[in-house]
């Protein structure tokens, strides 16, 4: 079997989705899709594409999915947005397998490039109790104290995969991610993002004409989104690149909650009395990304601003919600 197959695990969820769809473009005819959910709940299924459902945290779905690979973009996890992952830190901290199996199983078969998804919340906690947060740094990582489950699973991954470059010559990347957002991805159902879940709430709120929502925490916790576009053109430069450690992939326009609903309120049109739910699952203070790594080494860095972003993510799940009203 000749090596070209170009895998990407998770095809079937937000990012992985898109990234099937970026690489189909770029004219690769090789690759093929795995996901642990059945096709039909996919975000996005091409059919000139091989589409798998298997579940990844086996050692013997991942040796089967890298037979006569190239490439592997690991993007499958059990994740969501600070909701999910407050309270399902064993669920998260299980994603170790897959990431674990696929690198056996990419070192076993000679795989040439690894492509690992790690997370914003690998960073201290402890650094990031005030809004003003100046931007994380990828050095900021250790002494390493961070979120707990899901970020110290990301955060041991990261270090699986260095050492797999080291001791068995696997090319690996791994980039940190900082919240990304935008079309066909989820908005719904508790694993959904700040960013959906605002449009989501203001859409509701549009269409039955009950002009409030509830925002968790007192909407002053600060953040920084990064648009999927961005997201995917870093991800591809990142894995083609000879960056060896892990890098931020996050945009550096810090916004405060209250902000990115002050957006979503101009894309909509309306404006919406706010409930602050100060029990809510709210994570750190603030959070942002410092790119000034990524700048110097790819001569790029995150520049989709994030109201154009909203406006394109508001259209997708107001199609969505619209759909579902309409059922
Ligand atoms: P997503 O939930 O939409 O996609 C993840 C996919 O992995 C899902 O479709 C899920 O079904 C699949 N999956 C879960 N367990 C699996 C298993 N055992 N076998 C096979 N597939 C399995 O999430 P996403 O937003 O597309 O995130 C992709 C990656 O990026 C994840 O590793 C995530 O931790 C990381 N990340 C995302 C963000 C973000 O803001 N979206 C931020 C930081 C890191």
């Amino acid at each position: 079997m000749s090596n070209d197959r170009i895998v990407v695990a998770g095809g079937g969820g937000f990012i992985g989705g898109h990234l099937v769809g970026k690489l189909l473009e770029e004219g690769n005819s090789n690759i093929l899709a795995v996901d642990l959910k059945p096709t039909d709940e996919w975000y996005q299924v091409f059919p000139d594409v091989e589409n798998r459902c298997l579940d990844l945290r086996s050692i013997d779905a991942c040796q089967e999915v890298m037979a006569g690979a190239c490439d592997i973009y690991n993007l499958a996890a059990d994740m969501g947005g600070m909701g999910f992952i407050e309270n399902n830190k064993a669920l998260c901290m299980i994603s170790v397998l897959i990431n674990t199996h696929l690198l056996m199983a990419a070192r076993d078969h000679g795989v040439r490039n690894f492509f690992y998804s790690s997370s914003a919340c690998v960073y201290p906690i402890g650094l990031q109790q005030t809004p003003d947060n100046p931007g994380m740094r990828e050095e900021d990582a250790y002494p390493a104290m961070p979120e707990d489950g899901y970020g110290w699973e990301k955060l041991f991954s990261e270090r699986m995969c260095r050492h797999f470059a080291e001791d068995f010559g696997l090319r690996a990347r791994v980039a940190r991610y900082h919240n990304v957002y935008g079309p066909h991805g989820t908005w719904a159902g508790g694993r959904e993002k700040a960013p959906a879940a605002i449009c989501r709430k203001i859409i509701e709120a549009k269409l039955s004409g009950r002009h409030e929502i509830e925002v968790w925490g007192d909407g002053h916790q600060t953040r920084s989104f990064t648009f999927i576009d961005d997201c995917l053109y870093g991800t591809l430069a990142i894995m083609r690149s000879d960056i060896i450690d892990p890098i931020n992939l996050g945009s550096s326009e810090m916004v405060t909650i209250n902000e990115l609903v002050d957006i979503t309120e101009e894309i909509a049109g309306i404006k919406v009395e706010r409930r602050y739910n100060l029990d809510a699952p709210l994570g750190v203070r603030g959070r942002s990304s410092d790119n000034t790594l990524i700048t110097e080494r790819l001569g790029w860095a995150p520049s989709t601003p994030l109201a154009v972003g909203m406006e394109a993510t508001y259209r997708w799940i107001y199609d969505e919600v619209a759909a579902l009203s309409v059922k």
